[in-house]
């Protein structure tokens, strides 16, 4: 038949198409259905959540997230923003004050557990609260959050509880930086909480949001996030992505350096240190690999072992030619590619670095 179908959780219109999109079910669900319409037909999302307690992430459009954005402007509330802190260009909403009108804004940074100990947690709060204002977002506050490892949750509840005045919740972020990690450890933190979980359309879009109930009756909302699209990630496949992406604390790697030598780091960054000598630390996932060269001979070097010795990136048809773009260290400092780690320079240093064009690098005060 070609009667539209509608989740009754979400509201959204279900579709078998795509399984990144609202109102995704199942052929074979969908069929049973249509045997037996005494069933309740929920999307796939909403049946998760309805059966595991698990918020799955669905993928929106630019144009849909404008909306939803548009449409939380309209009410009163705390906004929530969640931040990658190891890919903070790629997780940042350029414009999100802007969208969300007056409204605060409590940024939380997660990820924290892949920090190594030593990191400087005051450092790395200053940061994301600079960061923030480069970005025209007056952040009340910032938490370091880790939603995997449950690492700060209580202080963000209760920095919630401080802000929101009485008011409802909004979480927003873009895709993969851990927003329904961190929702769902949130619900699994609250046991009393997890019964009460409701669905509803979201009003004015297509958009389905998600509810979970606060003590005074007001929500904290989940929305859907966007992807961004020059991230490190989307140059690499998934097999790439693994090998870049850490999963236990980053361990330092030092280089003492002589005259016109060059770090790469695999076949994704290049670091050519200007400086007669120097000591500089890495910070990157232990499997990727950290080759020291002299300046002099990189160029040839990378021409050769791209896609070989220097992988990532396994795929070289598709990756696209390094720019360089060159720092001078003030004070001791960090140089951060965003999604792939960072290398500690110290004070004084020079340094020129070669990323594929589209990624972002920046500079911040040393954070260890
Ligand atoms: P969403 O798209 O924002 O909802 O992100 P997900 O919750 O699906 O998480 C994206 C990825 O980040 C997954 O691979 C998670 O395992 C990982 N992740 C989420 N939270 C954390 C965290 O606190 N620490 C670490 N190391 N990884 C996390």
């Amino acid at each position: 038949t070609s009667e539209k179908m509608y989740c009754i959780g979400c509201g959204a219109e279900l579709q078998t198409e795509d399984k990144t999109k609202p109102g995704y079910v199942q052929n074979s669900t969908l069929k049973k259905y249509q045997e037996d319409d005494s069933r309740e037909l929920f999307c796939k999302r909403c049946f998760r959540l309805r059966n595991y307690n698990e918020i799955t992430d669905v993928d929106i459009s630019d144009d849909d997230f404008l909306k939803l954005l548009d449409s939380i402007a309209q009410k009163d509330g705390l906004i929530v923003n969640v931040i990658d802190i190891f890919d903070y260009e790629g997780s940042v909403i350029p414009g999100l004050q802007r969208f969300v009108g007056d409204k605060d804004i409590l940024v939380v940074g997660n990820k924290v557990d892949l920090l190594p100990k030593s990191v400087n947690q005051n450092r790395l709060l200053n940061w994301l609260q600079q960061k923030s204002k480069e970005n025209g977002i007056k952040s009340v506050n910032q938490v370091m959050v880790s939603a995997e490892k449950g690492t700060n949750i209580d202080k963000l509840m209760r920095l919630i509880e401080k802000y929101r005045n009485g008011k409802d919740v909004y979480v927003v972020g873009t895709t993969n930086t851990g927003k329904s990690t961190l929702i769902n450890k949130i619900i699994s933190q609250n046991s009393d909480v997890k019964d009460l979980i409701t669905t509803s359309r979201f009003p004015g879009t297509t958009l389905d949001r998600i509810d979970i109930p606060l003590d005074d009756g007001k929500s904290l909302i989940d929305t859907p996030g966007i992807i961004h699209k020059y991230q490190l990630a989307h140059f690499l496949n998934d097999e790439d992505l693994k090998t870049v992406t850490p999963k236990k604390p980053l361990r330092p790697a030092t280089f003492q350096l002589r005259d016109g030598q060059t770090i790469f780091v695999a076949g994704l960054a290049r670091f050519d240190f200007l400086d007669e000598k120097t000591n500089v630390v890495f910070y990157v996932n232990q499997n990727l690999l950290l080759h020291r060269t002299k300046t002099i001979n990189a160029e040839e070097f990378y021409q050769k072992h791209l896609g070989e010795m220097l992988t990532p990136p396994s795929d070289v048809e598709e990756f696209p030619t390094l720019k360089k773009e060159e720092f001078i260290a003030h004070d001791r400092s960090d140089i951060v590619i965003y999604g792939l780690g960072w290398v500690t320079i110290p004070a004084g240093s020079k340094v020129r670095v070669y990323v594929p064009d589209g990624v972002s690098v920046s500079i911040r005060d040393a954070i260890i």
